[in-house]
């Protein structure tokens, strides 16, 4: 089941930037990606076409076989977490989570309960009525994620997540995010420079050359558990 497919994509700035130059791989269900590159490489580029931001310049992206803005806009299956956890400050941990359930129109009772149970998911149940700027950095990246799983994606898209965390902390959330993906076998594409990472993490490595974003290999991991 093919989740995501680039087919011979390329994407050319208006600046004249090539980001990406013949970009071909798909990803199937239950695999967890990441995508690894130097800076600049184009990562977020082709992560941001998944994510219905922004037109290939050649070639094409298809999201479960359809155009990635069309499943935005239509369904909850895909979810993205940005490198800063993009929380509104004036909604409680509890509010942000309900956020994208709103959009979807559920009773505000089950979402309540969706949005506490992806909470505790995170370790973050005793800490629903606070803000976000009365949480540490990690807990902010926790409730991002739980925002995420809230709508219950099938596909998860995460921007280096962890990239300004400190290393304990980095650590901790890898452990949890690789946890909740085993348990709630999504496939996750995730973007990082951070070599370790993305070995510990991923099924497969798509590791993209720095100019001009050429998909340069592609590495299979043996993970130690099932
Ligand atoms: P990465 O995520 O690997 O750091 P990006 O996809 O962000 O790489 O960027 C790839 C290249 O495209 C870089 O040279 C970057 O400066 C350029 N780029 C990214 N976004 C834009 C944009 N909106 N307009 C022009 N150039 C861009
Ligand atoms: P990331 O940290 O995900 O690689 P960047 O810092 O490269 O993201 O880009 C942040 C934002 O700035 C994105 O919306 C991207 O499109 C835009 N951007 C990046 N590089 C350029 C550029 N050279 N010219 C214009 N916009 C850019």
């Amino acid at each position: 089941n093919e989740v995501v497919a680039f087919h011979h994509v390329s994407k050319i700035y208006n600046t004249g930037t090539v980001a990406l130059s013949q970009f071909h791989f798909s990803i199937t269900e239950g695999e967890f990606i990441s995508f690894l590159g130097p800076s600049g490489c184009g990562k977020s580029t082709a992560l941001r076409m998944v994510a219905g931001l922004g037109e290939a310049t050649e070639g094409k992206v298809e999201v479960f076989g359809q155009n990635p803005k069309e499943v935005i806009k239509n369904t909850n299956d895909v979810a993205f977490v940005f490198q800063d956890a993009n929380l509104l400050p004036w909604r409680t941990v509890l509010e942000n989570v309900m956020l994208p359930l709103e959009l979807r129109g559920s009773d505000k009772k089950s979402r309540k309960e969706d949005a506490i149970k992806v909470l505790e998911m995170v370790g973050l149940k005793d800490h629903i009525k606070s803000y976000p700027r009365q949480l540490s950095g990690g807990m902010r990246m926790r409730v991002s994620i739980a925002r995420a799983l809230a709508a219950k994606p099938k596909l998860l898209l995460m921007d280096e997540p962890f990239a300004a965390l400190d290393e304990i902390t980095r650590q901790t959330l890898q452990t949890e995010l690789l946890e909740i993906w085993k348990r709630e076998k999504m496939t996750i594409l995730f973007v990082t420079h951070n070599v370790f990472e993305a070995v510990y993490l991923s099924t497969r490595i798509a590791v993209l050359s720095a100019r001009p974003g050429l998909l340069s290999s592609i590495i299979d991991v043996d993970l130690p558990y099932p």
